[in-house]
């Protein structure tokens, strides 16, 4: 029988973005796989020796527009779920706080790769506003340095090159092992650690729903599986659980 206290935990990846015309550029077809000198751009070996990738990655930043992405339904519905009182907490693979601009309270929210909405200073670590950075960059500055220290600039993202911070991959895993029910949405759920949050949910005996376009390797030990559009079904899916457990 499971005991655990009800707390829903939701991981969502780049598919609940991809309706916000933010593309998946990890994914099998993303831009980081078809084009290595893109990639360079969010390595951070290369991005911390070469002055010319950090202009490059700058004039990127510059040119997605990704600040001006819109939540959709998707992450709407989310924000009902955690409206209807039910205990909720999201953990995300995306950086671009579609979440939070939705309406989901930031504590709510645990930013597992961090977030493209701010910079962080590779020397002195001070954060700050990605607007303001971007802003530098079109009043012609190619590669605008940290104004604490005149270190060098990134997005306060989990680069490739770096590791996922200890602490927050901590927190969602007990964030993983505390509830009873985790629902994966619009991710593969290939890539370790991240992979091993529905693994280490199933062992402590939640439910898993899995809502993803494509198959993942858990789709055999979930309790559900929902391959309809996310916009579309999680809105449903969020209206069912309100429903059952109100
Ligand atoms: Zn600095």
């Amino acid at each position: 029988m499971n005991t655990k206290r009800p707390l829903i935990a939701v991981l969502t990846g780049a598919g609940i973005s991809t309706d916000s015309g933010i593309p998946d550029y990890r994914g099998p077809q993303g831009l980081w796989q078809r084009d290595p000198s893109a990639q360079e751009l969010v390595t951070l070996g290369p991005y911390r020796a070469d002055p010319e990738v950090r202009r490059r990655a700058w004039l990127m930043r510059l040119e997605t527009g990704a600040l001006a992405a819109e939540p959709n339904a998707g992450h709407r519905a989310l924000v009902d779920l955690e409206r209807s009182g039910l205990p909720l907490r999201v953990l995300t693979q995306n950086v671009d706080g579609l979440h939070q601009r939705a309406g989901l309270p930031a504590r709510k929210v645990l930013e597992l790769h961090g977030t493209a909405r701010e910079v962080q200073c590779l020397r002195c670590r001070v954060t700050g506003d990605m607007a303001e950075a971007l802003a530098r960059v079109e009043a012609g500055e190619p590669d605008p340095a940290c104004r604490a220290c005149g270190g060098i600039l990134k997005p306060r993202t989990v680069m490739f090159g770096e590791n996922l911070d200890p602490e927050v991959l901590g927190q969602a895993d007990s964030i993983a092992r505390a509830c009873d029910l985790f629902i994966a949405v619009g991710t593969s759920l290939q890539v370790f650690p991240v992979a091993a949050l529905p693994y280490n949910a199933v062992q402590t005996g939640a439910r898993l729903i899995i809502l993803n376009a494509e198959p993942t390797p858990y789709d055999e030990a979930a309790d559900e599986v929902i391959r309809e559009p996310i916009s579309r079904a999680l809105p449903e899916l969020v209206r069912r659980l309100v429903a059952e457990r109100a």
